[in-house]
Formats: structure tokens, sequence, C-alpha cells
């Protein structure tokens, strides 16, 4: 079997999908491994570092035209997929909510598509799990930024010409970037106060020493895997106001509020920005799903009454090597789960729970009805 990779169109994108530290498995497994040539570069890896474990370096089109399994972190644009020959597999970060036109293409050219986005949150699939893997790093680079863009610094100094005091930063959303963002935050020595709408994260916020901020919303949920549910118009209205004096204390606000496969909640409005210092920061991570934050526009920094909202797309990429690293290690660990080594190709057992949920198309078929 033939496992190729190509460099990302989208130039925000600098992750690669093949890291060297982690192709050596699938190496090993006698996987021949190939790859457009600079597919590092963005992440500082040169071709080098892949070609001296084995792996051949192509052109983009030889890649695309030669791979039995292409591993991708965007979708592949359709001009592109004609290149991709029968039967071979695309498994990546597909954007399925947002693309959904790829799957009728990929069904049409008999190309079998695997959606990492939807690899089940079961601890047998964690090493897998692309969207955890990415918002960790994410939830730091978030805390990172801020602090570059605050104009005070983060820990309190007792210093000869006073005290400076720490920071406050205030975390709405406490998911797998939420719960980074405030080790991050900690660790550089900041106050952290957070909030979520499911009740269970309450002790893990504790847990990493910052305070869980108690707003009573009624009744609020999450699904069967562990994603938010959807608050009401009118629950949103009172956590918006009930948040509003946190915000106006903190130093640093950051968002990280998602719904999975839906637009981000709007949780922070003009008149609760008013209230915040100047000089004070916002940081929406949700920006690329709508914003979490009013008038949060991506890759821009605004500004209102002096304070600084911003939101960046591309997040991991800020950490690139680290974020290729675990990318390629989550695709890596889908390929070693499910390649049949005997007939040196991949196994895709509609039976198994990771299968079921992750594959879109599979023999000319789409087996999801909404993304058909
Ligand atoms: P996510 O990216 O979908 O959302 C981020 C956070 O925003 C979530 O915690 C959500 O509850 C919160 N949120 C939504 N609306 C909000 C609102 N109005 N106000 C405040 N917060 C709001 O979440 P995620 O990072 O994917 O994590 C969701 C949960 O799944 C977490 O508890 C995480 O630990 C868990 N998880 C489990 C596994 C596994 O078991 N394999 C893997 C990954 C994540």
């Amino acid at each position: 079997m033939i496992l190729g990779a190509v460099t990302p169109k989208n130039v925000g994108d600098k992750r690669t999908t093949l890291h060297p530290q982690s192709i050596k498995a699938v190496l090993d497994m006698g996987i021949k491994v190939i790859f457009e040539s600079g597919i590092g570069l963005q992440a500082d890896i040169p071709d080098k570092a892949l070609l001296d474990l084995g792996a051949k370096s192509l052109s983009r089109d030889e890649c695309l035209n030669s791979a039995d399994v292409l591993f991708c972190s965007e979708p592949i644009e359709p001009e592109e997929i004609n290149l991709i020959k029968k039967g071979s597999s695309i498994i990546g970060v597909l954007e399925p909510f947002s693309n959904k036109k790829q799957f009728k293409i990929h069904a049409e050219k008999g190309i079998n598509s695997i959606s990492m986005e939807f690899i089940p949150r079961i601890t047998r699939a964690q090493k897998m799990d692309v969207l955890s893997s990415q918002s960790n790093l994410a939830g730091y680079v978030s805390v990172i930024e801020s602090a570059k863009l605050l104009n005070s610094a983060l820990p309190m100094m007792m210093t000869a010409a006073g005290t400076l005091k720490p920071a406050r930063v205030f975390v709405i959303g406490v998911g797998v970037a939420g719960l980074q963002a405030i080790a991050t935050a900690k660790r550089l020595g900041a106050r952290v106060e957070a909030f979520d709408t499911r009740p269970v994260v309450e002790e893990q916020v504790k847990s990493l020493g910052a305070k869980f901020i108690k707003i009573d919303l009624g009744e609020t949920g999450q699904t069967d895997q562990g994603y938010a549910e959807e608050l009401s118009k009118e629950q949103i209205e009172k956590q918006k106001k009930l948040q509003a004096d946190v915000c106006a204390n903190s130093d640093i606000v950051i968002t990280t509020a998602q719904l999975f496969g839906r637009p981000a909640p709007k949780l922070i409005d003009r008149k609760t920005i008013e209230r915040m210092k100047p000089g004070s920061v916002i940081f929406d991570m949700a920006v690329e799903s709508g914003g979490n934050v009013e008038g949060s526009v991506p890759d821009s920094l605004q500004k209102f009454n002096g304070v600084k909202v911003i939101g960046y797309r591309n997040l991991s990429s800020f950490v690139s090597d680290h974020a290729s690293f675990a990318l390629s290690n989550n695709l890596i660990n889908f390929v070693m789960d499910f390649y049949d080594k005997e007939n040196a190709q991949m196994n895709f057992d509609l039976e198994d729970e990771i299968i079921k949920s992750s594959m879109f198309v599979k023999d000319g078929k789409i087996l999801k009805r909404e993304f058909s």
C-alpha cells in the first residue's frame, strides 16, 4: 500500500500530515510513504528528514495519482480529486459541514473517504482524535497571543518598584481548548476564572487551580459524545447578563464556546465590551465558526473603546511542528488500527464503531444521508 500526502492549499495551514517522528511505524509495517516535495517547509521540516527515513518525494500531481491512502488537513478540491485513482481513500480533516458537495464527487469517482472530525469520543479512538489534539494546542496559543496583546504582565511580581498585580483571565467554554487555556494561563501566573454550560466541568476547572463561575441557566446538558446542547435564546441572554460582571473585571477573556456542526453561540455583545477596561483583550477562539464575540473579525485586531478583540484562524499552526506531529500521529494511528497487513490494504469494516462513525463514502456510496 502507498500512503501519500500533499501540502495544504490554505496558506494559513502550516501543518504537514506526515511528520518524520511518526512515520517510522508505518514504514516498518511495509507501507510505502510518498509526499509532495516541500510538504513540511512551513513547519520547518525539510524534505530530507522524511527522505532519510525512506519516504519518497514526488510532485503534487504524482502524489495525488499514486497514493492508495491520501492524508489531508483540508478537503481536496474537485479538480484535484480527478487525479486520485479509483479505489483509493482520502483520510483527513474534511470539514464535512461546510463541504458537503465533496462526498458526491468522491462517490462518483469511486474514492473512499474518512472524516477525522467524526472519530467517536471513545477511549480506543482518543489517539486518533484530531479535534482534540489540535484544540489542545489552540488553547495554548490563545493565551500566548492574548498575553502578547496585553500591556501588562500575567504573573504577580513583588518588586522594589511596587507590587504588580496578576492578570485576571476569564475562560468561557471549558472543553479541550478551554482546559489547556486555563492550564497555560495558570502556569503563567494569572488568576483564572472559567465558565461552561456543562456543570460536569466544574471539578476539572477546580483541579487546575482555577475558579468555576456558577451561573444558573436552568436545564443544560451534553450529547452522548460530550458536546454541549444548544441553549435557548432566554438562557443565552441570561448567561450574557450574569457573566458581564466577570468580563468587566478581567484583563483577558478567552471564548472557546462551540456547538458541534452548528454556528458558535454569540456570548459577548458590545454592551459587555464597553464595560471592560481599555487595554484588556478578548480572544475569540470561535471566530472561524461564526464567533462568540460581537464584532470579531478573523485575523484582524478590532478595538472597541480601547478593548482589543482578536480571533485568529488556523490557531494550531502557530505551533506548526507540534501540531503536525500530533495530526500525523492521529492519522497514522488510524491507519495502523485498520491496516490489513496480509492483503496490504485498509480494512474498512463498517461493523467497527470508529469506521461506522467516520466513514462518509465507501465503494461509490455516500453512507450518511444528511451529507448526500
Ligand atoms: P467544543 O469544542 O465542542 O466546545 C467547547 C466548549 O464550549 C465545550 O466545553 C462546551 O460545553 C462549551 N460551550 C458551548 N456553549 C457554551 C456556552 N453558551 N457558554 C459556555 N460554554 C459553552 O468542546 P470539546 O473541546 O470538543 O469538548 C467537549 C467535551 O468532550 C469535553 O468535556 C471534553 O473533555 C470531552 N472530550 C472527550 C473525548 C473522549 O472521551 N475521547 C475526546 C475529546 C473531548
